[in-house]
């Protein structure tokens, strides 16, 4: 089967480590790490979300992971976007998606990029300062507008993003006052994201109560009635999610009984993460007693960004051309010289030769996106193929 993003493999879900074994032999040598990317695993999340979220339209944070097929594949089972940028708008539109199905999700954007947004049609965007009113009057008066809230609590997830961003709630009478009634801008609902990797449900509550309370000031305000609230991301594929959905539902009916109430949704982490596996090779070796150390070709400046959280997340399986039975404790470094540059440590490894193959699964979500060309090494390109896994 090919597609404009190049061929897909079918492959039966046990037959994956031969179709890497066979990517690697004909196309890869040691220093191009690829990436293999599970079709039928987005479908199954998508079957995922519409079952448990039956009412909330995901639009996918594409800052999560740009891959053009990932994105295509979204489109075509009903998904619309979430972009923070002229390059993340871009993007999509290229692949022929409508500019109303973006939301330019970023709380605070520069000029030049709330101009493009006028300009290619993208008429949704996030807020949650006075300046940035002032920007959107002056430059695309006509963009809809939701009220970026403060996420109730730090503790709730991984990564809180209620430093950053978000209005206080003594902020909120005051900015929606400015920006309707002396700005005259549309503000059309509210959004908040309670961080990445959400840990406790009930924050969700928390969030969505507040959100009712925007609601209310908006109509005390006399600010026509506002029709949208965005649920932000947070999401993982794991049994959280549908703890998460039903506290969401629930939260849903008791804040917002209004059945003409358009819920939307940011999720990022939640489509890609399990569906990209990447393959690396071994490209050095060093024994030193007990311990075996092992240079592979992606590192902290390619795909194993730490600061987003995924090591706690990514499996890790060796491929080694030889049979070897003897598990030694190993560590694994990136390519670069710089001495951080450290994928993992003190990890149970069979012992593995030059141009072995290291394979991490779980690595779609914040990976490649944050790669950089640091010492030379383009962690920008790793080139995805497409696979669609069966289970016969
Ligand atoms: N929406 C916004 C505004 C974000 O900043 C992010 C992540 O940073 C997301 C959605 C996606 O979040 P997640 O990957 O946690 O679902």
């Amino acid at each position: 089967m090919s597609t404009n993003f190049g061929k897909i493999t079918v492959v039966a879900k046990d037959g994956m480590t031969n179709l890497i074994r066979s990517i690697a032999a004909e196309k890869h040598e040691a220093g191009q790490p690829f990436y293999v990317l599970d079709l039928a695993t987005i479908e199954r999340l998508m079957d995922k979300w519409n079952h448990s979220f039956p009412n909330v339209k995901p639009f996918y944070a594409v800052k999560c992971n740009t891959e053009a097929a990932l994105v295509t594949k979204l489109a075509n089972l009903g998904a619309n976007f979430d972009c923070a940028s002229i390059h993340e708008i871009d993007t999509v539109l290229s692949l022929g998606i409508s500019p109303n199905q973006i939301i330019f999700a970023n709380p605070c954007k520069s000029i030049s990029h709330i101009k493009h947004a006028a300009a290619v049609g993208v008429n949704l965007t996030t807020f949650d300062s006075k300046l940035e009113v002032d920007k959107i009057k002056k430059w695309h008066p006509k963009c809809h507008l939701l009220l970026r809230i403060k996420a109730p609590s730090a503790s709730g997830s991984l990564r809180p993003m209620g430093k950053k961003f978000g209005v206080l709630p003594e902020e909120i009478e005051p900015l929606l006052h400015y920006a309707c009634n002396v700005a005259g801008l549309k503000v059309v609902g509210v959004s908040f994201h309670v961080g990445s990797i959400a840990q406790d449900p009930t924050i969700y509550r928390q969030a969505i109560a507040n959100a009712r309370a925007v609601f209310d000031i908006a109509h005390y305000l006399g600010i026509p009635k506002m029709q949208i609230l965005d649920i932000g991301g947070g999401f993982r594929s794991t049994p959280l999610f549908e703890e998460i959905a039903s506290v969401v539902n629930e939260a849903v009916q008791d804040f917002f009984p209004d059945p003409n109430l358009k819920i939307i949704a940011e999720p990022g982490r939640f489509f890609p993460e399990t569906a990209f596996t990447l393959v690396t090779h071994v490209i050095g070796k060093r024994v030193r007693g007990e311990k075996i150390e092992y240079w592979i070709d992606e590192g902290v400046y390619g795909s194993f960004r730490p600061t987003l959280y995924n090591s706690c997340f990514v499996g890790i399986k060796p491929i080694s051309m030889k049979e070897s039975c003897e598990i030694r404790e190993s560590t694994i470094y990136g390519p670069s010289c710089d001495c951080l540059d450290k994928v993992a440590e003190d990890i149970k490894l069979p012992e593995l030769q030059l141009d072995d193959l290291i394979v991490f699964y779980n690595m779609g979500a914040y990976s490649k996106c944050v790669g950089t060309k640091f010492n030379g090494f383009d962690m920008l390109s790793t080139p995805t193929y497409l696979v669609t896994t069966n289970s016969t």
